[in-house]
């Protein structure tokens, strides 16, 4: 089962890299582009702008947060 999803979700690099790096990326990949629930309009819309940078797709709020994920503590 692991091997399956490890497989599907690396398949972007082939065999390059090595696989704990694939694995890493894939984690990391997962947190950036997903959508989180706005503050300002309670909606589920703010998206990765850049490396820290947030934004709201409805309201149009950009805010700050972590590098990877919009809240510093997801990845560890
Ligand atoms: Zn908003």
């Amino acid at each position: 089962m692991i091997k399956k999803n490890i497989k599907k979700l690396c398949s972007k690099f082939g065999a390059k890299y090595g696989s704990s790096l694939r694995i890493r990326y894939m984690k990391i990949e997962k947190i950036c582009k997903k959508t989180y629930k706005c503050i300002f309009c309670n909606k589920l819309a703010i998206i990765k702008v850049s490396t820290g940078l947030w934004k709201c797709k409805k309201c149009h709020q950009q805010m700050t947060g972590g590098a990877y994920g919009f809240h510093a503590f997801e990845i560890q």
